[in-house]
């Protein structure tokens, strides 16, 4: 059994009153108990006087292919199987070493991801929920990484293809993007009624769809489509930033997962990133918009970086994209739970992650100080603890 002993717990919603400390065994947590509670003998003790314990964080936007260099994502296209193994392995690593034990993988090439978890499956493996290629059309955004799709037939197959490789969700890329040439952030890639095939053929196999969707005209698609979430959700049209609340309010009725992927070391981005961000208003200013629209209809935001894509976007960032949030207003309870107890949720582990509370897994997150007070905590990492065990 090990006992750990810190000042504040963060069970995934709220800070516990009284409560500091922890028990766990067998990779499990076991139990909450205040600072006075008598530490049964034999029972290790890992004393952090000043520090705060979270359930470990849930990255619920990464691309583990890629490896947070310049052009990661045109990159990783030519990757032999082993260069796809090391990225991966490096790329967790760094992940974890920042406190986030979960991700959620939306841009695998091919099932590289899928085939490297089904090989690593020990306790010292951060956990992996994966999507498998993201389904695009043909040469649209990501189209790289295998996943090219067009018309009612090939996206039923598509999605059948990933059900039957073991994913966890489907992605699909409802809008150009920034990283892919020739792809347009302002346009929709496919129709409604394509999503709609998607999301249908999905859900009749148990899985989730998420679509990346960065102009307003696809959000709408896809929640007219009846997906289960959306990443980035930036509202750009052709005239600038548009938080249309009527769709606003069709996310939060709808409790579709929003995931705006903040979180950033704020490195110059690449020069046509630049030039989309100058062209579409995308400033700090309407980031802050977004947030409060989001937040002010109760949309179910999430945590997720999009870690990996490029130098001001590696892996390990997502203590930043939470502070994004609560720069954004948010309550700091609520932008933590966005990467633990709601991400869990999302994820579809909300049965045993997200949350400290007997019969989790024990999956913790140690930082320095009071994440309340002083959101820059997060990234005073002490102690990660995975499956019970626990390393500096
Ligand atoms: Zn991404």
């Amino acid at each position: 059994m090990l006992a750990i002993r810190v000042k504040q717990v963060f069970d995934g919603r709220r800070s516990v009153p009284g409560a500091g400390v922890v028990f766990l065994n067998g990779g499990r947590i076991i139990g909450i108990e205040s600072t006075t509670v008598d530490i049964p003998q034999g029972c290790r003790v890992l004393d952090r006087p000043t520090a705060t314990v979270l359930p470990g964080l849930i990255d619920a936007h990464v691309h583990l292919l890629a490896d947070s260099g310049v052009g990661a994502l045109e990159r990783l296209a030519d990757y032999a199987a082993d260069d796809c193994d090391r990225v991966i392995e490096e790329t967790l690593r760094v992940n974890l070493s920042s406190g986030v034990t979960t991700v959620r993988d939306l841009g695998d090439r091919n099932y590289a991801v899928l085939d490297w978890r089904s090989k690593h499956t020990g306790a010292a493996v951060p956990t992996i929920v994966a999507s498998g290629p993201p389904i695009t059309t043909p040469r649209g955004h990501c189209a790289n990484m295998g996943g090219e799709a067009a018309g009612p037939d090939a996206l039923r197959v598509a999605v059948r293809e990933r059900a039957s490789r073991g994913v966890d969700l489907v992605k699909i890329m409802a809008s150009g993007g920034a990283m892919t040439a020739g792809t347009s952030m302002t346009r929709g890639q496919y129709g409604v009624e394509d999503l709609a095939v998607v999301v249908a053929e999905a859900h009749d196999a148990g899985l989730t769809v998420t679509a990346h969707a960065h102009p307003l005209a696809a959000i709408r698609d896809a929640i007219a489509a009846g997906v289960d979430g959306i990443e980035h959700c930036t509202f750009m049209t052709d005239t600038g930033m548009d938080f249309a609340p009527d769709v606003v309010a069709m996310l939060a009725e709808r409790q579709i997962a929003v995931c705006p992927t903040l979180g950033s070391l704020g490195a110059n981005p690449p020069p046509q990133l630049m030039e989309i961000l100058r062209m579409s208003g995308l400033t700090q200013e309407t980031r802050k918009q977004k947030i409060a629209a989001l937040r002010d209809a109760g949309v179910r935001l999430v945590s997720g970086t999009d870690g990996g894509i490029n130098p001001g976007k590696p892996h390990g960032v997502l203590a930043r994209a939470i502070a994004d949030l609560v720069q954004g207003g948010m309550a700091p309870a609520d932008a933590l739970a966005s990467a633990t107890s709601v991400a869990a949720d999302v994820c579809g582990l909300g049965h045993r992650k997200g949350e400290i509370q007997p019969g989790h897994d024990a999956d913790l997150l140690i930082v320095d100080g009071d994440p309340f007070t002083d959101i820059a905590a997060l990234t005073r990492v002490l102690t990660v603890v995975l499956n019970g065990e626990p390393f500096s």
